[in-house]
């Protein structure tokens, strides 16, 4: 214990300023903006990180108020940063789940915006001067869009397929072919969303071929509906079979029982116009028969998270009365800029050119490599005498989010590559600062090559991208 006091006074920890001296040194630079609790916190977390530094360097390094001044700014200017933040997606994927999936267009920001700052119609009658229901806001839209009687709208499509279930089938058996007991990322399997629901499920059929009387067989008096789930992230292909949606729609009306169907991905288009593969879309569900169809918001609809239950008047009543539809309902934010972007439906012409996604999804290939080849000639000196080469290459790019599984878009990308061991290394290095710069770039790695799909970066990006590419290449490859 002496020998401690002893040596403090060469120990540079005896020299750390105290926290109230920090505080006096720095308030008025930054309490104003700040606040003092946060510069308190602050000035703490920054003389433990000294210390620490003392300690492990066993260093007689000195800090004046200056060094302790930059760390104070450099943390409070850290610690200010929003978690969410834009990113560059150059992952190939269209609609990536991890990236927030549809990019919403114009019309919808500005609606979301109004909706935010704003007092605004919600649940409120304007002729009654009351109280009225918040799916009014695009119930009229989504019918005039779909062709069905009815809509609501929740939290996303698998509280719409939730709900459903658990308002129309509690206790009682729903039937499903085995080929559609899907799990889709992120834990949303049909089966526990069934036993979830309270619901029996009663599987059909085999993984490859159902057939018509597989359902009519399994029906009994403890039958609620038929479902269909849309296998929207694979493909089963060869000897199938399955039922078409007039048939079970017939087979449903004869046993008294409902025909639903999830859709995943519902457009509300037919994709072929645009040149897209096609993909069912619920208007085709509810004419073959179907009594309700289920879908997502933010898939090729373009819109914000959200999910839809659109048909029959009579079935959306008794879901609208069920009291999960409170917890699952949407805000605000969610059916301005739903309402937005069903209003673009109303003129598909200029869909391409108005839906964010849509205008990504039909992006040519043509179009994309003139970015890459621009980009790539632009940064090509720098890679001249190194290890890694860039270069300009035809890739395909994925819709994502389930969508359209087995169709692939052809695109054009920015590849890093490299053939010799120390190159494979700088690659993943590579991709990792890309990841972590300013802006962060999300590319992809494959076969050693880092890929950067241009599908999805727009002209006004393509300095951010360039400029991050070259300081990560300065980081690398400081001598050149
Ligand atoms: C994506 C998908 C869901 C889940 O939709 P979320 O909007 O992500 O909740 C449910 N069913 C199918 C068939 C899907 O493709």
């Amino acid at each position: 214990m002496k020998s401690a006091t002893n040596q403090q006074s060469e120990n540079p920890m005896a020299k750390l300023p105290s926290v109230d001296y920090l505080i006096q040194q720095s308030a008025q630079r930054f309490q104003s903006t700040y606040g003092l609790p946060e510069l308190t916190k602050v000035v703490r977390l920054v003389l433990q990180e000294v210390r620490q530094t003392l300690l492990s360097e066993a260093s007689t390094r000195s800090y004046v108020d200056e060094d302790y001044l930059r760390c104070i700014e450099q943390k409070l200017t850290q610690r200010a940063e929003k978690k969410v933040k834009a990113v560059l997606n150059l992952t190939g994927t269209v609609l990536h789940t991890n990236l927030g999936r549809a990019v919403l267009p114009k019309e919808a920001v500005d609606a979301l915006t109004l909706a935010a700052s704003e007092a605004c119609i919600l649940e409120y009658d304007l002729g009654e001067g009351k109280r009225g229901d918040r799916d009014q806001l695009i119930e009229e839209l989504l019918c005039e869009l779909t062709g069905a009687e009815a809509a609501t709208v929740v939290n996303n499509n698998a509280a719409a397929v939730f709900l459903l279930l658990h308002a129309l089938s509690e206790k009682k058996e729903t039937i499903i072919s085995r080929g559609e007991l899907i799990e889709i990322g992120g834990s949303f399997r049909i089966p526990d969303i069934m036993k979830r629901a309270g619901v029996k499920l009663v599987e059909v059929g085999t993984t490859n071929r159902t057939h018509a009387k597989d359902f009519m067989e399994a029906i009994t008096p403890k039958t609620a509906m038929i479902m269909k789930v849309h296998t929207s992230n694979y493909a089963v292909q060869g000897f199938t079979a399955h039922v078409e949606d007039d048939v079970l729609a017939q087979i449903a009306n004869d046993h008294q029982i409902a025909y639903v169907v999830d859709l995943g991905s519902g457009n509300l288009v037919d994709m072929s116009l645009f040149g897209l593969p096609k993909e069912p879309t619920p208007m085709e569900a509810l004419k073959s028969g179907a009594h309700l169809v289920t879908f997502s918001g933010d898939k090729l609809l373009g819109g914000p998270q959200c999910g839809m239950i659109v048909g029959s008047k009579e079935l959306i009543a008794k879901i609208k009365k069920n009291p999960l539809k409170r917890m699952l309902r949407v805000s605000k934010l969610t059916l301005a800029a739903l309402e937005a972007v069903l209003h673009l439906y109303r003129n598909p012409v200029r869909l391409p050119e108005k839906l964010t996604v849509l205008g990504q999804l039909t992006r040519t290939r043509e179009n994309i490599s003139l970015q890459t080849a621009r980009i790539v000639s632009h940064l090509n000196p720098y890679f001249e005498g190194t290890n890694l080469t860039i270069s300009s290459q035809d890739v395909m790019s994925q819709i994502g989010s389930g969508s359209l599984p087995i169709d692939l878009l052809p695109s054009s990308a920015v590849v890093i590559s490299g053939k010799s061991k120390s190159a494979e290394k700088m690659i993943l290095r590579f991709e990792k600062l890309l990841r972590k710069a300013a802006i962060p770039v999300i590319g992809r790695i494959k076969e050693q090559q880092l890929i950067l799909d241009l599908r999805c970066l727009r002209e006004n990006q393509e300095e951010i991208l360039n400029q991050t590419i070259q300081k990560v290449f300065q980081e690398l490859y400081p001598n050149s």
